[in-house]
């Protein structure tokens, strides 16, 4: 589904260039709820931009569902993130003056849907999260697990094959980390979607399938998360 192949990411800050990731070689499959962790400054966000579409790689090569991302234009790669990509970020990303409702259609409305259709699955994918009771309130009106939940919603809205979260809990307090970690774990589906996700939190490791470690812009380990915290 996801792969990355020998990728590797250099940024020119000034005049220093700085090797974010370094030959990496990852491959990500249906049905896995895939964790990575590494100090910071090791490359994960990069890693996640590159998975996501959101950047290219400098040399290697990042491949969607068979698609090498760098052979595609821009408005390609932005379509790609828009129909089959889901995002999740620490600070939530909703927008003030939109309901619930209108920030999960959101995507859709850009999109083309119409509205009323939109808002439709809008409010279907908040029950799913079990927000459907807050859909006409506003962000400012939730607590941050009720927004973190409205932005899983918005991530899933289009049905997406990946959703990649970078820092989801880094705002939330223990209980309600647990609460959004269980609702990301729900989410893999075996031949139809996978979940990545960056963390600082060693105890949100135990809601994946599978840990990567981090170290300098390499892969320092990889494998499965043996445990059952979260699952089943
Ligand atoms: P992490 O997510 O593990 O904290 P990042 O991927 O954000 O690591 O960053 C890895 C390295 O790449 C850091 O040295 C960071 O400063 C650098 N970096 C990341 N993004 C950029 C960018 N857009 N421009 C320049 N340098 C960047
Ligand atoms: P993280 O929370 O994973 O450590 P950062 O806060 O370091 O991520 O980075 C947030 C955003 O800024 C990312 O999109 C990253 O690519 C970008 N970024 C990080 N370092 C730099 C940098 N030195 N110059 C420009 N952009 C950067």
């Amino acid at each position: 589904m996801l792969e990355l192949i020998d990728a590797t990411k250099t940024y020119v800050q000034g005049r220093r260039t700085v090797n974010a990731v370094r030959g990496v070689s990852l491959q990500i499959t249906g049905g896995e709820f895939v964790t990575i962790m590494g100090p910071s400054g090791s490359g994960k966000s990069t890693l996640m931009h590159l998975m996501g579409a959101l950047d290219t790689p400098s040399t290697g090569r990042a491949v969607f569902q068979g698609q090498d991302l760098q052979t595609m234009s821009d408005r390609q790669r932005s379509l790609l993130r828009r129909d089959r990509i889901g995002f999740v970020f620490q600070a939530f990303n909703l927008l003030p003056t939109l309901t619930g409702a209108e920030n999960v259609a959101l995507p859709l409305l850009l999109g083309g849907m119409a509205r009323r259709a939109a808002l439709d699955r809008g409010r279907e994918c908040l029950t799913k999260v079990n927000m459907g009771h807050r859909a006409d309130h506003f962000p400012d009106e939730m607590s941050g697990g009720e927004m973190q939940r409205v932005a899983v919603a918005r991530a899933l809205v289009a049905d997406p094959e990946a959703v990649l979260c970078d820092e989801p809990t880094g705002n939330l307090d223990t209980a309600t980390s647990r609460e959004i970690l269980s609702l990301l774990a729900a989410l893999p589906e075996p031949g139809r979607r996978a979940v990545v996700m960056v963390t600082h939190d060693p105890s949100a490791a135990a809601y994946g399938t599978r840990l990567v470690q981090i170290r300098d812009g390499l892969v320092e380990a990889d494998g499965p998360v043996c445990g059952t915290e979260g699952r089943g």
